[in-house]
């Protein structure tokens, strides 16, 4: 048997007509630059999520950009952010100039750890109060704690740009005034950032990405930021970029939208089913830790999406070994992430060589994600957990 880590083709085929109906539409307006598709799928977008606004872009590393960009983030700038993440977080930081500053992951989630948030945050506004913004990062399709990061933002009076790349829809509970309500990762920052890369949840047929925002002020500055900071055209008053969505990519994501929140739950049942297939072979626990599910559910429906498993990842003993050996047998898997970002040698004129993030290097060595997507028979995780058992077991 073979089980590849992705496999875009079984849904591609049950669109293929629609998408290249919408594209050939595209093709023939001859409109080729933003344009209704555009503007469709931002509306779209905006909906789903429950914000005000959306801007399209061209991926999402240029979504955190063009986001740290209108909030003049810059040199001597510090932005708090995860070490265990993918390295876009951390490069759109450094292309504005700005330095990160990291406070280590939950051992749980994975997502970045409120109570250490609080020991930078407070030893920097006895310094220098060089932090300027909160980079959280939803990872894996799971909401970090938005409640304590978005009190932590109050209290210490700084914007929040969520890396909400690889969690589009899921929801996580934030209480305002007294009542908890369920917000859409990226609704909940100044900005969220999301992207359409082909092995995210909604993935274009190339690069894409959007910033949601419910800041009509900020929504303005990004479009404007997206193209040259012309405003009117040909007039500048200050540096953008070309980081516009492309309308064939808007006009198939449109279309893929429709099917996200079936998708989500396909991959929720997967990962309900390799839960219990652990479960039964008896390696759950001990050997084989799997994803904590950090909110618990309730009756809606949209409100489960407490994780839309962009990636299902398991921790365990001897991961290289194991890696191997499921390749061996056909099995696709990845390690997400190999090091942290405070490990990447591009940091290191920066001095980042003395610091240690212990959760997010232990994470590095421990994790291994997955086949999880929404087409997968159930005889394929059955197949991955056995070969999985073959190995610690004998
Ligand atoms: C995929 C991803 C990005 C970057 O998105 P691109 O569209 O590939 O530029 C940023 N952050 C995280 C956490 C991601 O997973």
């Amino acid at each position: 048997m073979n089980v590849p880590l992705l496999d875009l083709k079984p849904q591609m085929d049950a669109f293929r007509e629609e998408i290249i109906q919408a594209v050939t539409g595209v093709i023939d307006s001859t409109r080729y630059i933003l344009g209704p598709e555009v503007d469709m799928f931002e509306e779209s977008v905006a909906g789903y999520c429950g914000a005000s606004n959306a801007v399209g872009v061209s991926s999402g590393t240029d979504a955190l950009l063009i986001s740290l960009m209108g909030l003049e983030i810059g040199p001597g700038d510090l932005v708090l952010t995860t070490p265990y993440t993918f390295f876009a977080t951390m490069g759109s930081i450094l292309r504005v100039g700005a330095l990160p500053v990291f406070a280590d992951i939950e051992h749980g989630s994975m997502n970045i750890d409120p109570d250490h948030m609080v020991e930078i945050l407070e030893t920097d506004r006895k310094n220098k109060n060089r932090i300027k913004a909160m980079m959280p990062v939803h990872l894996f399709g799971q909401c970090a704690d938005m409640q304590r990061i978005m009190e932590l933002a109050d209290k210490f009076e700084l914007p929040v740009v969520e890396d909400a790349a690889q969690a589009i829809g899921a929801v996580c509970p934030v209480k305002l005034e007294s009542e908890t309500a369920w917000h859409r990762a990226g609704s909940m920052g100044i900005a969220g950032c999301f992207s359409f890369f082909p092995s995210k949840n909604l993935g274009g047929i190339g690069d894409g990405g959007m910033v949601i925002t419910s800041n009509e002020i900020f929504a303005t500055r990004l479009k404007s930021l997206r193209n040259h900071g012309a405003q009117p055209k040909y007039f500048h008053n200050v540096v953008g970029g070309n980081f516009r969505l492309d309308p064939i990519q808007a006009c198939v994501l449109n279309i893929k939208l429709k099917y996200l929140e079936g998708w989500h739950h396909k991959r929720q049942q997967n990962a309900d089913k390799y839960r219990q297939l652990f479960e039964n072979a008896g390696l759950s626990g001990e050997i084989v830790k799997l994803p904590p599910v950090m909110y618990a559910a309730e009756e809606k429906a949209e409100q489960q999406n407490h994780h839309i498993y962009n990636q299902f990842i398991i921790r365990v003993p001897d991961r290289d070994g194991l890696r191997k050996f499921l390749v061996k047998n056909n099995i696709g898997c990845e390690v997400y992430y190999p090091l942290s970002l405070h490990q990447q040698e591009c940091l290191r004129p920066y001095g980042f060589t003395h610091v240690s993030f212990p959760v997010a290097e232990q994470a590095s060595r421990e994790t291994l994600a997955l086949p999880i997507y929404p087409e997968l028979e159930v005889s394929q995780l059955e197949y991955v957990v056995e070969k999985i058992a073959r190995y610690y077991q004998g």
